[in-house]
Parts: C-alpha cells; sequence; structure tokens
C-alpha cells in the first residue's frame, strides 16, 4: 500500500477566517481532495463488485466518510459510531469507551471501518477487535491521517491517507474542543490557542 508523506507548508488558503488560528498546514484542501479520490479507487479495486459495510467513527471521519464514499462506487451500508478518547484537551484519555454502537447486523458482511487518525492505536485496536467478535465476513480498515511514530499500541490500517508527524492537528473533521472541524485543510493551530483558558 503506497503511504503519502505531506510536506509541511505555511500556505493558507484565503477567504477561510479560521485559517488564521493555524500555525502550519499540514494538507492542503487540493492534496485531500486528490488523495480522497485516489483512496476510493483503491477501495473499489480491492473491494471488486462487492457490497461494503462501512462502520465510520464519529464525530472526527464524518467529513472524510462523507467525501470518500462519494469515490467508490460499489453498493454501500453506512454505520456509525461514537468513540470517546480526547476531550477539550490535546492529550489522550486513555482507554476508549463506546458511546454509541452499531445499528446495522455486520456478521457475513464485508466491512470497513473508517476512522480519521491513528494516533496510539488504541482506538482503532479496541474497535476492530469489537467487530471482528461480530463475525463479519471481512474486516479492513481504512484512516485519512496516520501518526505512526505515537503507535503505543501494534496496529496497521490497511488504507493510509497521508502518513503525518506527531502533532496535534485539526480540520477536515478533527477538531479541538469541538472547533476546526470546518476547516477544508489539515493543520495545526498556533501554540497559543492550544490551551486556551476558558473552553
Ligand atoms: P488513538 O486511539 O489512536 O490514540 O486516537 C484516535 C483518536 O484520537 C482519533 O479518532 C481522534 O479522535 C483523536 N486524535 C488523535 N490524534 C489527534 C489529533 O492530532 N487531532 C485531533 N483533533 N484528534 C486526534
Amino acid at each position: 500500500m503506497p503511504r503519502h508523506k505531506v510536506r509541511p507548508s505555511m500556505t493558507k488558503a484565503k477567504n477561510f477566517p479560521l485559517h488564521a488560528d493555524l500555525e502550519t498546514v499540514l494538507v492542503s484542501e487540493k492534496d485531500i481532495k486528490k488523495r480522497v479520490k485516489k483512496l476510493g479507487a483503491e477501495l473499489a479495486e480491492a473491494y471488486g463488485d462487492e457490497e461494503i459495510t462501512v462502520v465510520s467513527i464519529i464525530n472526527g471521519a464524518i467529513l472524510f466518510t462523507a467525501d470518500l464514499l462519494r469515490e467508490i462506487p460499489n453498493p454501500i451500508r453506512l454505520d456509525c459510531i461514537r468513540i470517546s478518547s480526547y476531550r477539550n484537551d490535546t492529550r489522550s484519555l486513555g482507554q476508549p469507551k463506546i458511546l454509541q454502537s452499531l445499528t446495522l447486523d455486520i456478521s457475513n458482511r464485508h466491512v470497513l471501518l473508517i476512522d480519521d487518525i491513528l494516533d496510539t492505536g488504541k482506538t482503532f485496536s479496541a474497535v476492530a477487535a469489537m467487530l471482528r467478535k461480530l463475525n463479519p465476513a471481512s474486516l479492513r480498515t481504512c484512516v485519512l491521517l496516520d501518526k505512526r511514530g505515537r503507535r503505543e499500541v501494534e496496529f496497521e490500517a490497511d488504507f493510509v491517507g497521508f502518513q503525518i508527524p506527531d502533532k496535534f492537528v485539526v480540520g477536515y473533521g478533527l477538531d479541538f474542543a469541538e472547533r476546526y472541524r470546518n476547516l477544508p485543510c489539515i493543520g495545526v493551530l498556533k501554540p497559543n490557542l492550544q490551551n486556551p483558558p476558558e473552553w
């Protein structure tokens, strides 16, 4: 599987005031669009004519899932689960908890688990283990971003959008205290905004 490294850039897209809060843009809107299209083609090839049951981890993977699914021509069933791992901070809370679980039956289905970012690996490995117990016909995993250097649990995704350095990132679904999800690019906040006093 090709791994796409990012080149940090100081380029800021125009006409989006939230950009002013970023110190660095790690992945531009244009690069996200290009890579998501390519990932869709890779997934379509991997699944052939099969129907895919997509399980998306919300809220972080909402934007990525919405764009990616429109690049996959296969029949798709979509379900979402909600996990807690980060709160109003840039640090992990430790072991993830499932706050909202599946509504679809995934037994004997080809399941594709989608998340925004693979960091310590705790979330993905816990959710993948839970899904495996439900006897899917197959289980593959896809993340937009991978911070491989931060792994605490051994876990590799089958499909990866971009490898990124060990930085706390926001945008394109990823938040800081529920802000910045609507930024069309992915970037690092200015240091003085990473711990705002009253959020
Ligand atoms: P893991 O369990 O792999 O440590 O963390 C996965 C979850 O942590 C992601 O789904 C995401 O919600 C959150 N996370 C990890 N790194 C970042 C980051 O750089 N930015 C944001 N906004 N969330 C992150």
